[in-house]
Formats: C-alpha cells, sequence, structure tokens
C-alpha cells in the first residue's frame, strides 16, 4: 500500500477514464488498497497527517515528561512534561477510582434550590469546563468588531447534534445512548434500575432542549443568532435562571447589553425550569460532568465511556493507545505550550516564507478577478476590493504566545491539572466583556491552533489563519512543483480567502462588523448562483437514501469552488518560465493540478460517522469535495478534454462562476 501522504502518480488509476469518473481516475489505485484502521472511522490524507502530527507531540511530551521534574516550575517543559505524566499515571488513576470526582458529585447532591442549581452550573464551568444548561462567552460584537461583547448560548448535549435528538432516523442512536448512560451510571454507583430510569430522565430533558434550537441551517445565518438585548430582555426569557447571580459568580463585569444567539432556546429552558423538578436537573449534572471529565479518571471509566463514542457511534473496533488520547486532549486543554513545543521542532522559516509568497500571488488573483468580475455592481466591487485588501492572514503560529505560567500543573493530579486549566480558559475569556478587542492569535483549541490541521477564516476578524501542522504533505509540498502546490495549499488559502464573500462571510464588513453593504442587484445574482450549487450538491447520494445537504453546505461548496478557480488562474500567473510548463510524469501543470485536489480529498469514512455528519457538518462527505467545484470550472473539462456525452459533462449554462 503507497503510505506517502497526499500526492502521488502512483494513486492515479491509469485504467480509469477522467471523462467519466474522475475521483476513479485520480485516486483509484489508492482507493482500491486504502483500509480503515480498527482505530479510526476514516483513511485519508488528512487522518493521515493527524496522525503522523499527533506522533510528533507525543515524541514532544514523552521528551519533556522525561525533564520536567528538573524544569523551572511554570515553565513550557514544566506544565507539558507534568501534565503527561500525570495522564500516563494509570496505576495511580486506578487506584483513585471516582475519588477524585467525589467533590463535583457531592456539590450537586447538595442542591437544594434553583439558585443552588444556577450557581453549580457556573462552578462547573470553570472545574470540569461542563457546559451545561448556558453558555456565556465573550468575543468581538459581531455588529462593533472592536468590542468585546457577552454573548449567551446554549449549552451543550451529550451528542452535539439536534438531529440526533429530534429525527426519527437516529431513533437507535437514541436507544444506544440511553443504554450507555445507565452503564455509566453504574460505573458510578448507582443500581441498575435506577441507572435505566435516570437514562430516560437525561435523554428526555436534553431532547426538550435540542428541539428548542435552531438548526444547522437557521444557525449558519448570523443576523438570526445576533439578538441584542438588555440583562433585564434577557431575564424576562429565563425568569427561573438568576442571571445576575450567575454572571457575578463568574466574577464577569457588569456590561450594557448580552448578544443572545438563540432567544427560543432560553425560553424552553424556563419552560423546563417550571416543570421539572430540581432532582431531574440533579440527575442531568451529574451524567454531563461524568462525561465530561470521564478522560482524566480510571482507564476503566475513561474507556467505558470511549466505547461509546468511539466505537458504537463512529464504528471503529479499536481505541488508540493511551499515549495518543492523551496527546490529542493535551493539544486543546494544554494548547499553546503544546503548539510552542511543535513549532520550534517542526516549522521551519523557511517553510512560512514559501507560503507567504503563495498567499500573497493567491490574493492578486483573487483581487484581479474582482476587478474583472462580471456581474458585481460598482459599489460592491469597491467594498470587496476594501474588504480583501484588509484582509489579515497569518501563517504558522502566534508572534506571542499566551502565557499559561500561572497554572499550577502537577505530576500526582490529572484531574485537577485540567480542572485549573478549564478554570483558567474560563476567566481568560470572561474577563474580556465590554473591553476594546485584542486579537488573540492562532488561540482557538480544536481550530486555529498552530498544532490543529487547519487553515480557517474569521469573519468577525477578517482574518485567516494557517496553522503551522496543516503546511506539510498532503496539502503543502516543499520539494514538489507549483502545479501541484497551487492544487492543495494553494486552493485551500483561496478557499479561506472566499469564505469572507460566501453565504456567512458576505455579511460582514472590511472590519468584521456584520453590516449589509450588497446592492439589490447583487444580492440576487448571489442567491442565484449559490441557488444552483445547493441542487448540485442535493444530488449527491453520501449513503444509500442519505443525500447531502445542499442548503446546509453551500457556504463550503461556494469556497471550494472559489478556491479551485482562483488557485487555479493564480497557477497560470505563477508559470512564468516556459520550463515550469513542461509535463511531468506525463501530466501538465493543469492536469496535475485538478489531480492534486482530487488527491487531496481522496478518503474512505465509516457510514456511521458519514451519518452523522450529514446532518452536522458544513462540508460535504470528501468525495463530492472533488468533482463538485470541478464541474464548474470550464478549464477542468478542457484538461480533460470532456466532450458532451461524457458522464460528467455539465452544460456550460450550468457551470457557476462567482469569483
Ligand atoms: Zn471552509
Amino acid at each position: 500500500m503507497n503510505n506517502t501522504l497526499g500526492f502521488s502518480i502512483d494513486n492515479i488509476d491509469p485504467t480509469a477514464d477522467p471523462r467519466q469518473d474522475f475521483y476513479r481516475f485520480a485516486a483509484g489505485r489508492w482507493l482500491d488498497q486504502a483500509v480503515i484502521p480498527d482505530t479510526e472511522s476514516q483513511v485519508g490524507g488528512f487522518i493521515g497527517l493527524y496522525r503522523q502530527v499527533n506522533e510528533q507531540i507525543l515524541s514532544l511530551l514523552q521528551n519533556a515528561a522525561a525533564h520536567s521534574v528538573t524544569a523551572p516550575h511554570g515553565s513550557v517543559e514544566q506544565q507539558v512534561g507534568d501534565f503527561f505524566a500525570a495522564a500516563m499515571d494509570t496505576e495511580r488513576l486506578d487506584a483513585l477510582g471516582l475519588t477524585p470526582l467525589q467533590p463535583e458529585f457531592d456539590r450537586i447532591d447538595a442542591i437544594t434550590s434553583s439558585a443552588d442549581l444556577v450557581s453549580l452550573v457556573a462552578h462547573l464551568l470553570g472545574t470540569s469546563g461542563t457546559p451545561v444548561l448556558l453558555i456565556p462567552y465573550v468575543m468581538a460584537d459581531r455588529k462593533q468588531s472592536d468590542l468585546n461583547a457577552l454573548g449567551l448560548y446554549p449549552g451543550g448535549l451529550t451528542i452535539n447534534s439536534r438531529d440526533v435528538y429530534v429525527t426519527e432516523a437516529y431513533a437507535p442512536v437514541r436507544a444506544a445512548l440511553s443504554a450507555h448512560i445507565a452503564r455509566m451510571l453504574q460505573l458510578a454507583g448507582t443500581s441498575a434500575e435506577v441507572a435505566a430510569q435516570q437514562a430516560q430522565t437525561i435523554l428526555d430533558l436534553e431532547t426538550a432542549l435540542a428541539t428548542a434550537k435552531l438548526t444547522p441551517v437557521e444557525a449558519a445565518n448570523p443576523e438570526t443568532t445576533y439578538n441584542k438585548l438588555t440583562m433585564a430582555e434577557v431575564q424576562a426569557l429565563v425568569p427561573h435562571f438568576d442571571l445576575a447571580a450567575f454572571f457575578a459568580q463568574l466574577k464577569l463585569a457588569t456590561v450594557p447589553y448580552l448578544i443572545v444567539s438563540e432567544p427560543r432556546y432560553l425560553q424552553a429552558l424556563e419552560a423546563l425550569l417550571v416543570e421539572r423538578p430540581i432532582e431531574d436537573f440533579k440527575i442531568y449534572l451529574r451524567w454531563r460532568v461524568l462525561n465530561g471529565v470521564s478522560q482524566y479518571l480510571a482507564p476503566a471509566i475513561a474507556e467505558a465511556d470511549l466505547d461509546f463514542f468511539e466505537k458504537q457511534l463512529q464504528g471503529k473496533t479499536e481505541l488508540l493507545p493511551r499515549a495518543q488520547r492523551v496527546t490529542a486532549q493535551m493539544q486543546k486543554s494544554l494548547g499553546h505550550p503544546v503548539a510552542q513545543l511543535y513549532v520550534k521542532e517542526y516549522f521551519s522559516a523557511q517553510t512560512r516564507l514559501q507560503v507567504t509568497e503563495l498567499v500573497d500571488r493567491i490574493k492578486a488573483q483573487f483581487e484581479a478577478r474582482l476587478r474583472s468580475n462580471p456581474w458585481l455592481d460598482e459599489p460592491t466591487r469597491a467594498f470587496a476590493l476594501n474588504k480583501l485588501a484588509k484582509m489579515v492572514i497569518r501563517v504558522g503560529h502566534p508572534e506571542k504566545w499566551i502565557d499559561f505560567s500561572s497554572v499550577e500543573i502537577r505530576r500526582d493530579d490529572y484531574l485537577g491539572n485540567a480542572m485549573r486549566l478549564n478554570q483558567f480558559d474560563l476567566e481568560h475569556n470572561l474577563v474580556k466583556a465590554g473591553t476594546p478587542v485584542v486579537d488573540d492569535e492562532f488561540a482557538i483549541p480544536g481550530a486555529t491552533l498552530p498544532t490543529d490541521i487547519n487553515a480557517a477564516y474569521q469573519p468577525a476578524a477578517n482574518k485567516i489563519e494557517i496553522s503551522a501542522a496543516i503546511l506539510q504533505p498532503p496539502f503543502f509540498f516543499p520539494q514538489l512543483e507549483l502545479g501541484v502546490n497551487y492544487g492543495a495549499i494553494g486552493a485551500v488559502i483561496a478557499h479561506e480567502m472566499t469564505h469572507g464573500f460566501d453565504s456567512i462571510g458576505r455579511r460582514y464588513d472590511a472590519a468584521g462588523n456584520l453590516t449589509d453593504w450588497w446592492t439589490a442587484n447583487d444580492n440576487e445574482e448571489f442567491e442565484a448562483f449559490t441557488a444552483k450549487l445547493v441542487e448540485q450538491y442535493n444530488q449527491y447520494e453520501a449513503l444509500p437514501g442519505v443525500f447531502v445537504n445542499g442548503k446546509l453546505t453551500v457556504t463550503e461548496n461556494t469556497a471550494d469552488l472559489g478556491g479551485v478557480t482562483i488557485a487555479y488562474h493564480a497557477l497560470q500567473a505563477a508559470l512564468t518560465a516556459a520550463s515550469a510548463r513542461n509535463p511531468i510524469d506525463g501530466y501538465s501543470p493543469e492536469a496535475r493540478f485538478f489531480l492534486a485536489w482530487a488527491q487531496l480529498w481522496m478518503s474512505k469514512t465509516r457510514p456511521e460517522v458519514v451519518q452523522l455528519l450529514i446532518g452536522t457538518d458544513p462540508h460535504p462527505p470528501s468525495e463530492f469535495r472533488v468533482a463538485g467545484p470541478l464541474l464548474n470550472v470550464d478549464e477542468f473539462f478542457t484538461t480533460f478534454n470532456i466532450q458532451p456525452g461524457d458522464a460528467l459533462w455539465r452544460d456550460q449554462t450550468d457551470r457557476v462562476v462567482i469569483w
């Protein structure tokens, strides 16, 4: 099996016809050989790189743990090393069992009033990091992007998908979830009979909360989730949850207003607080805390929880070794300290330079295309050009790292370490309420940390952060030619740039304010383009009878189309030397560009996971990201000589060109 990450001529199936099935042609040999490992739910370049980065970080953690005893207290090496050592001390964790969690359980047991409940919800945010019922979170006000506003969001659910709780298709998942909750409660000392009853209570409560939530398509509209309300107005939506007391306990500054994402949810919460006995909420909190911190408890408890979330829910047949699981988890909880070690060891200044140059070329091409764009009115064009010019694009890692040195990390206190880090994160965020925005660089765990395999556009800041970890194969190849690199990382970066102008991004101005800067005419044109994309992707069948949701995925599909188009033309501009146009392995730079794009997304995913993601993920399954955008790109048809009558033919009038 070909184990190289990403682009390789050996992945191509030369017996397949690119005009009938381009994915098969571009990746057929790889598809024939690729097997999803027992410990994974997917195989492909992305997950391969994820594993590679994980291994690299694991070696850094092991090294740190070997030296942390003598490292200065509060240093990156001490914190990272001791956290890892505590996590790997399974003997100690076994001996402790549930003991480290007992104080939290005791607090929950002691609740007798709704005031106690509110206090505990605040407490849990900071200790176990369990976002239950309501989440306060500070970020730039979407309509005044230089000011930090306090937002109020629905608490998480055990499975963060509304569909799982409300649609018929997920009835088997709900049954499995209920059984799992009961099993975990038994492990925590509840009798089988009571555990089964409690599981039902928990599921009922979550179903009521989930039902009130916006659907992912509704939630994608930033105007829908921007509800600027005074404290009194918010309190009126949920009178039985004392917000003043809640915020006081969280040491939040008094703010003149809040941004409420889902007022309907608050009303539903109010109804539950009135209807349900306090005992139900205690049962619910106990479960969420147990579930939230199970990974920091004895391995038997941690693995029982993963049995459900990793195996049953995602179809994996084996868990990853503990060290690798801890590595993944540490990248989130000790984000910047771990990333500092990673960048130092694995990211080069040369890569940063090369990618910065590529970014500049793509930006210049996007600008040129905006100038010559045939459908934009002049005012919209001028606004768009200004927005692109002001877009901040960072490569690799922050200039300034977040200082974690005040957090006490001990070699013998795994759960305590995690709790203190949660508390640090919470305070680091909430202290900003009402203050001017100071840009945190590469700071969102799971999205923009330098160790995340991601490039991300943030509309409210009009910025893109391209993490260090993504700047290697299968995304970026320092040793390969322009064609491949523009088809892979080039298209990804252009994809991110166009996010500033997709169905969501176009509602924000150059400074990141939610503003309508579109003429009515342009608005109509844009909607007509995206309606065609919605229709195109609605046809894609991901599993028998399960189709891609064109509306849910329209922003990503618009970005893929813009990304491929802009990167293609940027490549044409970059191919200045005659020699650069020579075929390599028999393929022109253009062919290699499209092949690189296809091979970037080649993958296989377990059906359980496809089923779960199809209702929540704004990206379509990877295989549709290959041909989806290409069928709208004229040069794709000419490069592979696709003609009317070929399976892939799409009439010129059906093709969509937006950017
Ligand atoms: Zn995207």
